[in-house]
């Protein structure tokens, strides 16, 4: 039976498959990789294969047709096996969505089937190093030389350049102020700049994440563009981006939910084989109470994750903002507390590498910061959902 808080048939047997499959791979193969500087591009090109990867895209552009509930199961259930994949946040969810939504038959035609097999994985660059937070005062600027765009900027943090053929660039067209500054009111322009384009560079950031996916910092320099790499319209305002943030959101959170599951299901198996006094350590309750809340806040986020989706997926913007926002609050938060509770039920095992869970620790701790942080969702909810000023 099917009632409003549960998924549908269908996309729970769309999790059991995606299991299955990334089960065959494990954590252990994906933290070799890691380690050794490889990629994880048979798990990608797999996912791809199955229709996985682009399974929120039209059929007619070579996706399954579903929704964002759809790609944040596969997303979920990845990184519940320790097979997280960032990218599939950024590719499918952010990019696959703008375009689809927002590009032109020509560009939907030329970037969409490569983003739903995996041959044509794009990046998605908006964070700068002096705006942060503040997207409004990026300073990436897109200027027009006859039929050319120039575009002009860095950017930073930028995940997977080394893995994509393209980066969805967010620029802005206004002038600059004469301090070099931003003027507050960005009218975001999007562009779509190969990673071999003449003037495009990227260095890589040493983090402290165990992953195949890396960060960058982007330098864009006089990169020259014909007018068909602007996706969607030059006046089309924020509403553009903004398809693509409610994605990113809910995907953020099915990554955090997915590896605080993976960490409990291991901290969970320990606690029922490790004994050290009489019977095993799950049975005190200073081990089974801290996972059992865990178990009860990464379901609550889960649930709020699912909620975003569905709004998302029907079209209500608004809502899927704010649901969108406290999902991926909720479940950073219960991703965070999680891992840590799973590192102590493993005691000195917890801070091995071969039980791999301190690993965690970083990568869920950046659910945290990225792709927006908590503070910004607490300024949002308090001004938004609670109609306090604004504190910003
Ligand atoms: C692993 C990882 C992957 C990423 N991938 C991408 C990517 O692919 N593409 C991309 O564009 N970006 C990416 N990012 C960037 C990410 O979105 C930013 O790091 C994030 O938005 C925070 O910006 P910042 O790091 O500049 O922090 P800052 O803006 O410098 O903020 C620092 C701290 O101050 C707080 N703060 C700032 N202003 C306020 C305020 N008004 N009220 C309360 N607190 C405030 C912030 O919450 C934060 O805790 C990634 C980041 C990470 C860590």
């Amino acid at each position: 039976m099917t009632v409003a808080f549960t998924e549908p048939e269908e996309r729970q047997e769309l999790r059991r498959a995606v299991a299955r499959l990334a089960s065959k791979y494990g954590r252990q193969w994906f933290t070799n990789k890691a380690r050794a500087g490889e990629k994880t591009t048979e798990l990608w090109l797999e996912i791809g294969r199955n229709g996985y990867l682009g399974i929120n895209i039209p059929e007619e552009h070579g996706g399954g047709g579903g929704g964002i509930g759809d790609i944040a199961a596969v997303c979920e259930e990845l990184a519940a096996q320790g097979c997280p994949l960032l990218l599939m946040v950024v590719s499918p969810a952010i990019c696959g969505t703008i375009i689809s939504r927002y590009g032109t038959d020509e560009q939907k035609k030329r970037w969409l089937p490569g983003i739903c097999d995996g041959t044509g994985t794009m990046a998605f660059a908006i964070t700068e190093p002096d705006a942060g937070t503040n997207t409004h005062n990026i300073t990436t600027t897109a200027r027009k030389d006859g039929d050319v765009w120039v575009l002009n900027g860095r950017k930073i943090w930028i995940s997977g350049v080394d893995e994509a053929d393209h980066v969805l660039v967010v620029a802005r067209t206004e002038a600059l102020s004469s301090t070099g500054a931003g003027t507050g009111k960005v009218k975001p322009v999007l562009f779509v700049v190969p990673t071999d384009a003449p003037g495009f560079e990227a260095t890589a950031i040493p983090m402290e994440i165990i992953s195949p996916e890396r960060q960058f910092q982007v330098f864009i320099d006089d990169v020259r563009l014909p007018s068909d790499a602007l996706v969607g319209d030059e006046d089309g305002g924020l509403a553009q981006l903004f398809a693509g943030l409610n994605p990113e959101r809910i995907m953020a959170a099915s990554f955090s939910t997915g590896l605080a599951r993976y960490a409990l299901d291991r901290a969970v198996a320990y606690a029922k084989e490790r004994t050290v006094f009489r019977g095993p350590i799950g049975g005190h309750q200073a081990i089974a109470h801290p996972l059992a809340q865990s178990h009860i806040e990464v379901e609550m986020a889960r649930l709020m994750t699912q909620k975003a989706a569905a709004l998302c997926d029907a079209g209500d913007d608004m809502g899927a903002g704010e649901a969108a926002n406290m999902a991926k609050y909720a479940a950073a938060e219960a991703a965070c507390a999680a891992v840590d509770r799973a590192v102590q039920t493993h005691g000195g095992n917890g801070i091995s590498q071969e039980y791999g869970m301190a690993g965690l620790l970083v990568a869920t701790r950046a659910g945290r910061i990225a792709p927006v942080s908590r503070e910004m969702i607490l300024n949002f909810v308090a001004m938004h959902s609670l109609g306090l000023p604004k504190s910003y």
